[in-house]
């Protein structure tokens, strides 16, 4: 398989935008190239030099984190910009098609139809798992992505990773997998296999686990040639001066990092088994990610409820095989124990 064979035509020999610092890369002189504000900025903190496009250092970092060589990495405005950037290098509006495997994160749904493009649904097994035989039926000649989530959201299971591996090798186009939560999970997740697989792409986050959904910072693992397409026609500043050095920040705290996680999964654990013991609830299912699927009698009248009480769950009894299903986000001990309260309140 090449890369270079399953991206747009157009997009092969397209020139990406050139910026003041691309073209001059030196540190020392003076700037007066980029039509920037010679006297600082208006915050407390000196903004006014453009951020570096490319963010090496701050791909240097993830790169020693993640044991995934610098090259492999794209930075994206939260995961959700390289999910759109995916959609639009690869498929042809009103021609091509992606396929997603509900129930499952909606942005896949979303960018595919901002951007005109097809979209096949394959729903999961009642246990959550992909039919792969139902999806290589899918799959067609103008099938250009496949998106699988692990753990997914909202079901909050991992995949079986036999059966992803399955799809990546009979699968000829890419196939994206979403690791929103694997900080959560016990699986190791297939970083590691970034070198077994031409069309693999990963998503991780720096929203979830890292605390940091504010700042907008999503990360795609992938092979050099896949990134180079991304970064040729990304917007070029696309990660925010501000957000880089926050970032770097962050990376000298992975301890910070790993504690929480700790601390948010015997938090889940602990809030699982309290939550199983209400008697409209039917079942907590397993969870290896930040947040728990909870199916009971009348969801919908304990989430308004809830609400009422001003504690917001997600309602997902109306997504298919979520039928009477709230997902929980577990919260600190406090507010665990005020949710538990509440249900328990409900449950009279
Ligand atoms: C939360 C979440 C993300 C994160 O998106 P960002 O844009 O990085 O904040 C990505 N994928 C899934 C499945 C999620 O649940």
């Amino acid at each position: 398989m090449k890369i270079k064979e399953l991206i747009r035509p157009h997009l092969v020999d397209i020139k990406p935008y050139s910026s003041a610092r691309d073209e001059y890369t030196g540190k020392e002189g003076i700037f007066l190239d980029a039509n920037e504000n010679p006297f600082g900025s208006a915050t407390r903190e000196a903004f006014n030099r453009y951020p570096d496009p490319l963010q090496k250092k701050l791909k240097e970092k993830i790169a020693a984190l993640k044991k995934i060589s610098a090259s492999k990495i794209f930075l994206g405005n939260g995961s959700d910009e390289p999910i759109d950037l995916l959609i639009r290098a690869f498929c042809e509006p009103a021609t091509d098609n992606v396929i997603i495997t509900p129930p499952t994160y909606g942005m896949y749904e979303v960018s595919a139809e901002i951007n005109n493009i097809g979209l096949k649904k394959v729903p999961l097994t009642e246990d959550f798992q992909l039919k792969t035989g139902d999806i290589k039926k899918n799959i067609d000649k103008n099938t250009k992505i496949i998106f699988l989530c692990s753990p997914n959201n909202p079901t909050a299971n991992s995949l079986n990773a036999a059966d992803v591996e399955h799809i990546l090798e009979t699968f000829a186009g890419i196939v994206v997998i979403d690791e929103a939560y694997i900080d959560f999970s016990e699986q190791p997740g297939f970083a590691e296999k970034l070198d077994w697989f031409e069309n693999l792409v990963i998503l991780q986050t720096f929203s979830k686990a890292w605390g940091m959904a504010a700042l907008r910072l999503g990360m795609a693992f992938a092979n050099e040639d896949i990134i180079h397409y991304l970064n040729k026609i990304k917007p070029p500043y696309n990660i925010s001066g501000a957000t880089q050095k926050l970032a770097l920040e962050a990376l000298e705290n992975v301890a910070w990092k790993d504690a929480r996680v700790n601390e948010i999964k015997s938090l889940r654990n602990e809030l699982t088994g309290d939550i199983n013991k209400l008697r409209r609830v039917e079942k907590v299912f397993p969870s290896d990610a930040n947040f728990i699927l909870v199916k009971m009698k009348d969801a919908k009248a304990v989430f308004d409820r809830l609400i009422d009480e001003k504690i917001i769950v997600r309602n997902r009894s109306n997504v298919i095989l979520c039928e009477g299903c709230l997902r929980i986000t577990i919260g600190t001990k406090d507010e665990n124990n005020a949710l538990l309260k509440a249900l328990q309140n409900i449950d009279k």
